[in-house]
């Protein structure tokens, strides 16, 4: 099969070229245009690259592929949220995000079919992990997304997509090369050009890879705190038994480059009379004291079978006031995209694990099975 240039790094991508007969001299040159081509104007294919001589087009497309997902279906919430489920092969279907705002717009990207982490209140948690998405279907999120909003080029003054947050399906610190190799892509300056600042990669809480996710992404950090005793996070973010409190908020403490133009952003989730107290409010500014924070109050969206509630109006107003009244700004988010089930935690596709042998014959089925589509007179 041809390989997809989406997704490779400038060095893979030169090397591909050079790989496919480019001279290397010229493939320093040529991998630039490409990029710009890609990232910067969203070609969809070699033909649309019309300053590139035709048969240097010509070779590429026989050589290689521009290959983003394939939107499955399309919902549009009436709050203009909206989801697409994207597909790239048999069983391999995720859930993208775009949530436009006044004056900007944030797209909420997978990392992960499935998830491990099994949080009790998250309806992507009653999906076992089918795999890691690649570099390629990562950012070819964001493609899509620029795609189906008319959002190219990169460039462009009053882009719809401002904002990148690694909050859709999945781990992505459990993910950590692909997530880290797509982000590159994303706030690459001469390519899709987010800033990192704009970029936030959300974690439950995988302690050993946040240093280093500070160190190598460099995007703005947010933990998925929700609850501020291990007693009620161990069970409600099962993930905290492996990694405690204590170890979570040091490596917050001391995450590389935190400090109060860039502070961490900490979502807690409001579930009626699990974590709402406020006791527990005040535990919270207690624990969080020093570090360079901002908490993010998210009322539970419900999905069907959740075992839990979500607290009331009146509970989370207080609950807010306490931490505002601490010094943090405590903005409780606006459930968005409910009715399509496109909210923070809602995300899930059908997708099930399958064995390997069993996926592989099923997308030689698929590619036969378009071979011979091919060969049927219209
Ligand atoms: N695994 C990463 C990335 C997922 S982010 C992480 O846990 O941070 C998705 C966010 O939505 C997380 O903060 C998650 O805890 C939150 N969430 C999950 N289920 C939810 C629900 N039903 N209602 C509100 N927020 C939820």
């Amino acid at each position: 099969m041809n390989t997809n240039l989406i997704g490779l790094s400038p060095d893979e991508l030169k090397s591909a070229l050079i790989a496919a007969g480019v001279a290397e001299k010229a493939a320093p040159m040529r991998a630039r245009q490409l990029w710009n081509w890609i990232y910067v104007h969203g070609a969809r294919d070699f033909a649309a690259m019309t300053n590139l001589a035709k048969d240097f087009r010509a070779t590429m497309a026989e050589c290689f592929v521009l290959a983003r997902p394939e939107i499955v279906s399309e919902q549009i919430s009436n709050d203009g949220t909206r989801k697409w489920l994207l597909r790239t092969g048999p069983g391999i279907e995720f859930e993208t995000v775009f949530i436009p705002e006044p004056g900007r717009g944030t797209l909420c990207v997978s990392s992960q079919v499935g998830c491990t982490l099994n949080c009790r209140f998250c309806h992507t948690g009653t999906q076992k992990l089918v795999r890691n998405l690649t570099a390629a279907e990562i950012v070819g999120q964001l493609m899509i997304a620029r795609d189906a909003l008319g959002d190219w080029p990169s460039t462009g003054e009053n882009r719809r997509v401002t904002n990148v947050v690694m909050m859709g399906m999945g781990e992505p610190l459990y993910n950590f090369e692909n997530v880290k190799a797509a982000l590159a892509l994303v706030t690459d300056g001469d390519g899709l050009a987010l800033s990192k600042r704009r970029v936030t990669l959300s974690t439950a809480g995988v302690v050993p890879l946040i240093a280093r996710a500070g160190r190598e992404i460099g995007s703005a950090l947010a933990i998925s705190l929700h609850a501020v005793r291990d007693e009620i996070r161990d069970v409600i973010v099962p993930l905290n038994k492996k990694y405690p409190l204590k170890e979570l908020l040091e490596a917050c403490r001391t995450y590389p480059g935190v400090s109060n133009a860039r502070r961490i952003t900490f979502e807690y989730v409001m579930l009626k009379g699990i974590n709402d107290s406020l006791a527990d409010a005040r535990e919270l500014v207690k624990v969080i004291r020093g570090i360079p924070a901002k908490i993010n109050l998210i009322p539970f969206n419900p999905w069907p079978g959740a075992p839990y509630e979500c607290s009331d109006w009146e509970q989370i107003e207080k609950f807010a006031q306490i931490v505002n009244r601490a010094g943090y700004a405590s903005p409780v988010r606006t459930p968005r995209g409910r009715d399509i089930m496109a909210a923070c935690g809602q995300l899930k596709s059908e997708s099930v694990k399958q064995r390997a042998s069993e996926r592989l014959a099923e997308e030689k089925m698929a590619v036969m099975r378009s071979a011979e589509l091919a060969r049927m007179p219209s």
